[in-house]
């Protein structure tokens, strides 16, 4: 990396909207919505339907590492999917009448009727029973996709947190018998709380509703928020937590502690399905020669939610922040303005990407000199960057220092240029 070839503010696509005609309309407020907006980092295109801009793709793309990573460890292939499910794939399974007004329908030149998928139940099922009988060395199979899907909500909110179209992980898991399949499932869910804790943010694992997947086993994932439209009891002693729609109890059963209610977003959901779709869509091993339905589990993880509801969880309604291994870029770095005291010390630009370089950590260079520092420093707080490196005044000091801001910490320090790469060692992101 260099001067030439690091990311620069001044050729950035970030629109800037000066007002958001959309806000008075949410009832519940959100301190990081207007700002994903305003500056640029999400767009709405049509209602309930947002681009991610660079910025905010970006933030997605890691996330996306971060999953594919964890999908990896317990050896789950990633596949794609048409985005397009026949309906008559859906009727089979008794899903299209029940759903019918929740999802986008598309007719093709031959009167074929399709669905935009809002999950992939049925066309999983097809694919893997379209192979044949399956033999049971391959079993458990794990296959998951990270894709756009779709649902037709009567009352989009909130960017993400309730959009039209969103961005989901599905893993499918097929298992010779219940047993395995219970294996599988625990197996997953200790994958779900390995992602929780990467990302950072704190999470409640909640039994949960089966709602029109199905299943015998269920769990959700939740982040404790304003913004979640669920409610979740979780008990103040022990783990226990449980969706406030499936139980009438208001004491932990397993402490009797009192129950807190508190309001939820739901960014995880985790389903033992059984044979619910294998069994009409003939998703079957042989064994002792006898063809036996497998034993299905199901696992969603709401990307562009979580998306939504960490930047809520951790921002100021001033700043934007995402957790710092996640953000758009690691680090802003803010050369002197063009015509100041301190303009020979752009020198130091140079030396500062080497040093972030070779650590390995994202930057971006906030080379529109002809704004003050101040000016290029409250941008970059808005922005969503963690770390922000000035090279103003302190470059005067012998030895010269540059100033390190902590965005989401609120911290700051003058070090020298030297100890760039010990301040970050410290830090120790994870990017
Ligand atoms: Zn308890």
């Amino acid at each position: 990396m260099s001067i030439q070839s690091i990311h620069k503010l001044s050729q950035l696509f970030q629109p800037i909207s000066s007002r958001i005609a959309t806000a008075k309309k949410f009832q519940i407020p959100s301190k990081s919505y207007e700002n994903l907006i305003k500056y640029g980092i999400i767009k709405q295109i049509n209602s309930g339907m947002y681009a991610f801009l660079p910025l905010g793709l970006r933030v997605l793309n890691k996330l996306t590492t971060l999953v594919d990573n964890e999908m990896e460890k317990i050896g789950a292939q990633k596949i794609l999917l048409p985005a397009l499910t026949s309906v008559d794939l859906w009727k089979k399974t008794d899903r299209f009448n029940d759903n019918a007004t929740e999802l986008f329908k598309v007719q093709d030149r031959c009167d074929k009727h399709y669905i935009l998928s809002p999950t992939y139940e049925e066309t999983i099922c097809a694919l893997v029973s379209s192979i044949g009988i399956l033999s049971p060395k391959i079993l458990p199979l794990k296959l998951y996709q990270i894709s756009n899907k779709w649902r037709d909500e009567i009352k989009p909110r909130l960017g993400f947190l309730r959009s039209r179209e969103f961005v989901m992980k599905d893993l499918y898991t097929f298992d010779v018998n219940l047993n395995h399949a219970q294996e599988t499932y625990a197996l997953v869910c200790k994958t779900y709380d390995n992602i929780f804790r990467n990302i950072g943010v704190s999470f409640v694992k909640a039994i949960g509703d089966p709602g029109l997947i199905g299943g015998s086993i269920t769990h959700e994932y939740h982040y404790i928020s304003n913004i979640g439209e669920d409610i979740v009891y979780t008990c103040s002693s022990c783990q226990y937590a449980i969706n406030k729609t499936i139980t009438k109890e208001l004491h932990c059963p397993q402490c009797k502690q009192p129950f807190l209610e508190q309001h939820t977003a739901e960014v995880g959901h985790t389903f033992l399905l059984n044979t619910k779709y294998t069994k009409p869509l003939n998703v079957s091993c042989r064994l002792n020669n006898v063809s036996t339905s497998l034993v299905m589990g199901c696992f969603g993880l709401g990307l562009s939610r979580i998306f939504t509801v960490m930047i809520e969880e951790l921002s100021t309604k001033e700043e934007l922040r995402w957790p710092k291994h996640l953000a758009p870029y690691t680090v802003c770095i803010i050369p002197p303005k063009k015509g100041s005291k301190e303009e020979s010390a752009s020198q130091y630009v140079n030396k500062i990407i080497e040093i972030l370089d070779q650590l390995n950590i994202d930057a971006i260079l906030d080379d529109r000199t002809n704004l003050s520092i101040g000016n290029r420093f409250m941008h970059a707080r808005v922005s969503g960057f963690p770390y922000v490196i000035i090279i103003g005044k302190s470059t005067m000091k012998f030895p010269p220092q540059v100033e390190v801001h902590s965005i989401n910490d609120s911290t700051n320090c003058e070090i020298p240029l030297d100890n760039i790469s010990t301040y970050f060692h410290n830090e120790s992101i994870k990017t």
